[in-house]
């Protein structure tokens, strides 16, 4: 399937996202990450506060993507940064993870 034909990216493309994307624009015209560091920088992008593309019902995808609580208006540098932050998790459970399977493992045959 190629990148553009995920339900995710249809998602963003849809008439409806667009719709909600500007008038979340224009309900918080400002970063709000800017703005709780006391700056004034105008938002361009919307962020999803609970990630939408690792959900995998579309219901819930939908639901999450369509909820004006789970949105927030960054600066694309805030964005980024949500983003980076975000993927920092995963490489953390997962040396997590590899501790634990390795403690089982020290523990049957150690
Ligand atoms: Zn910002």
């Amino acid at each position: 399937m190629s990148r553009n034909g995920t339900p995710y990216h249809r998602l963003l493309n849809s008439p409806r996202w667009k719709a909600l994307r500007a008038f979340k624009l224009d309900c918080n015209p400002f970063c709000e990450d800017c703005a709780r560091k006391g700056m004034i920088v105008p938002a361009e992008e919307v962020h999803h506060i609970r990630p939408v593309e690792y959900e995998r019902n579309p219901d819930r995808m939908a639901l999450r993507a369509f909820d004006p609580g789970n949105l927030a208006a960054l600066c694309r540098e805030c964005h980024r940064e949500r983003h980076r932050q975000m993927r920092s998790h995963s490489p953390r459970e997962n040396a997590e993870r590899a501790k634990r399977d390795a403690e089982e493992f020290w523990k049957k045959f150690g």
